[in-house]
């Protein structure tokens, strides 16, 4: 279990421009959870004949060339990401339901969205895209784990407080800053869903919208 990790002052400084409010509170995730990642970064990696090596929940390690199966470096890894957010973030598609149960859940909670988006030149595109697809919602950039902003965007309100995200380092980072987070574990792609372990922490594990606003509408 890590320890809890500090929010970062530019992700303190998002917090704090956000309305006051004791209401309860869904943070959400965008990548997986809102919007598709995995079918494009798919997409991205074939049209380079490059591959997913295995349906796990890691990237470094994880991509290889599709000729010999021969493992990209972390650096390779990661100038691939770059290019890729910069190519997809104006142009993802909407998991299915997620405007919906979003839209109803916002009569009775707050709700804000939660991104490591790599690129902050990338965050207009994505807020733009979101508006245009019927999510609202405002949108706090984070890079690294999640505990730490989670955390201090539960700060002063009394109410429930529900985490959704894919990654599984995301959840256990929130289980270390915020215990009392209901967590909810998203992920949209159906092989990499059945290919989760959830761990004890995970509330509800699902890539359904519908089934995570009822679970949502149960609680107290
Ligand atoms: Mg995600």
């Amino acid at each position: 279990m890590p320890e809890p990790t500090p929010v970062l002052p530019d992700v303190l400084d998002q917090i704090r421009a956000l309305p006051a409010s004791g209401n309860k509170l869904i943070i959400c995730d965008v990548d997986e959870v809102i919007l598709h990642l995995i079918r494009h970064l798919e997409d991205y990696l074939n049209d380079r004949d490059l591959m997913f090596l295995q349906y796990e929940y890691r990237l470094t390690g994880n991509i290889g060339r599709a000729a010999d199966r021969g493992v990209l470096s972390a650096d390779e890894v990661r100038r691939h990401l770059l290019a890729f957010f910069d190519e997809i973030s104006h142009a993802q598609d909407l998991v299915d339901g997620a405007d919906r149960a979003l839209g109803a859940l916002s009569d009775t909670w707050d709700i804000v969205l939660l991104t490591n988006l790599p690129g902050s030149h990338n965050k207009p595109a994505r807020e733009k895209l979101l508006a245009s697809l019927g999510i609202p919602f405002p949108v706090v950039t984070n890079s690294g784990p999640k505990g730490g902003a989670v955390a201090a965007l539960a700060a002063n309100r009394s109410g429930p407080v529900v985490f959704i995200d894919d990654s599984p380092t995301n959840h256990s980072s929130v289980q270390a800053s915020l215990p009392s987070s209901v967590q909810i574990q998203f992920i949209a792609d159906q092989r990499f869903l059945a290919a989760i372990e959830p761990e004890t922490h995970i509330d509800l594990l699902t890539g359904d919208w519908q089934e995570t606003a009822a679970y949502i509408r149960s609680i107290l």
